[in-house]
């Protein structure tokens, strides 16, 4: 059963520079020929090959596929595999160099295309949904949607990109939910908000057309999900976030490749906190220094927040299309400590949003035991990672049961 009950987190302190910074584009862009759900695109380009900024340089495998364009003008220096999360993925290393485009903001007309024609341009342009990292033409090439659900709310606690971009860009929010309603054809929007950004929520309700209706959540973490979204207002609805709606804007009004990416960069290790419009590619620990370096000592790089990202292993880890936020925590936000023994404190079960037991799910992955675990409802699991930051053993619980999930599905 669903509780949105859940759990209030603090939330990260405020960053100082309330306005999205414009990140400097890297020496290296190391560019992973995977940042979506579903295969890994192929590689186009060879060590050696010089390319365009905006060039294509991995195309969409299949239906599920994305096309993956050059962030950076430059030469291809190496094509090799990278650690990213628990996979090795291909990942494409550019040295910036060469010519800049340079961008001419010209708003193309909409007005006479088809929607046909519109999902093409998203899928040419490698859009993928910043939160699930579907590829943006499949998940808006639905049949029927009932409801149309505008996120804005955080997906993390160190996470602020929503704030910042209603914050600067709410006219071209609210002509991209326009687009969205012209797709999609939907009876009913409605936008979900924090108390925070309810005078920006009500502006968006009265200039969207059709039945907007306002849901008012709690800052809570959990409201956020988007499979816990989806089960509150149903499976035939379709959950978009601001950062999504922005990325979609940029590549129908104007024709932009999604090859930037706007991150919360955080932690109580980096000298400032910000929330940076990123080129895809470009590695941690540059974006650490334009904030200006370490004024403490990290004990955790983090890609893709506190909750539910992974720890970057190696110092090629770099801005993908599905990352919203990348932090350096110091020992104490880390909570670091040796991974121990469970002591039965059942804070896993109390704030689990499904009911699930993930103590015994984690000791039947550790035991091998994947038939059991699938019959503790191991599907009903909404990778939300509450169950390992709140662990005091420090059991990576939510990544093993990604991992189960996947061996599960393709056994
Ligand atoms: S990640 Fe943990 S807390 Fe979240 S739904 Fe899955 S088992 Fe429950
Ligand atoms: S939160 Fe961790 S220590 Fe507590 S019961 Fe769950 S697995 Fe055991």
């Amino acid at each position: 059963m669903l509780s949105l009950k859940a759990l209030k987190l603090k939330r990260s302190k405020a960053i100082k520079n309330q306005k999205i910074t414009y990140a400097a584009l890297p020496r290296e862009a190391y560019i992973s020929a995977k940042q979506h759900k579903g295969k890994p695109s192929i590689v186009m380009v060879n060590v050696g090959q010089n390319i365009e900024e905006n060039g294509l340089i991995a195309i969409a495998d299949g239906a599920e596929g994305v096309n993956i364009h050059s962030s950076v003008p430059g030469e291809v220096v190496a094509i090799s595999p990278q650690i990213k999360g628990n996979e090795l993925i291909t990942s494409i290393k550019i040295e910036t160099g060469g010519n800049f485009v340079k961008h001419k903001k010209r708003e193309n007309d909409l007005s006479s295309l088809d929607n046909k024609t519109l999902l093409a341009e998203l899928k040419r342009l490698g859009v993928v949904d910043t939160i699930t990292a579907l590829p943006l033409h499949l998940k808006l090439n639905v049949s029927s949607v009932n409801k149309l659900v505008i996120n804005l709310l955080e997906p993390d606690p160190y996470c602020f990109n929503g704030q910042f971009l209603l914050n600067e860009y709410l006219d071209e929010l609210i002509k991209a939910i326009k687009i969205v309603t012209q797709l999609i054809l939907t009876e009913q929007v409605i936008i979900c908000t924090t108390k925070a950004n309810l005078n920006k929520a009500i502006k968006i309700k009265e200039l969207v057309e059709g039945h907007g209706e306002l849901c008012v959540f709690n800052d809570s973490y959990l409201a956020a999900n988007e499979r816990l979204l989806k089960e509150k207002f149903g499976q035939s609805s379709l959950i978009l976030h601001v950062t999504t709606l922005f990325t979609l804007y940029n590549a129908l009004v104007y024709g932009e490749a999604h090859n930037r990416q706007l991150v919360s960069v955080g932690g109580a290790a980096l000298t400032e906190n910000a929330v940076m419009m990123v080129a895809i590619g470009t590695p941690l620990t540059f974006l650490f220094d334009e904030c200006g370096g370490f004024k403490r000592k990290a004990a955790r790089l983090v890609v893709g927040g506190a909750m539910s990202g992974y720890v970057a292993v190696t110092k090629e880890a770099a801005v993908t299309k599905d990352i919203h936020t990348v932090l350096a925590l110091t020992a104490a936000e880390a909570a670091v400590r040796p991974t121990g023994e469970c002591c039965h404190c059942y804070k896993c079960v109390a704030n689990c949003p499904k009911k699930l037991i993930p103590y015994e799910m984690y000791k039947g992955i550790t035991a091998g035991r994947l038939d059991l675990v699938n019959k503790m409802f191991l599907s009903e699991c909404v990778s939300c990672g509450l169950c390992s930051y709140l662990c005091p053993a420090r059991f990576d619980m939510a990544a093993a049961f990604k991992l189960a999930t996947k061996l599960t599905r393709t056994n």
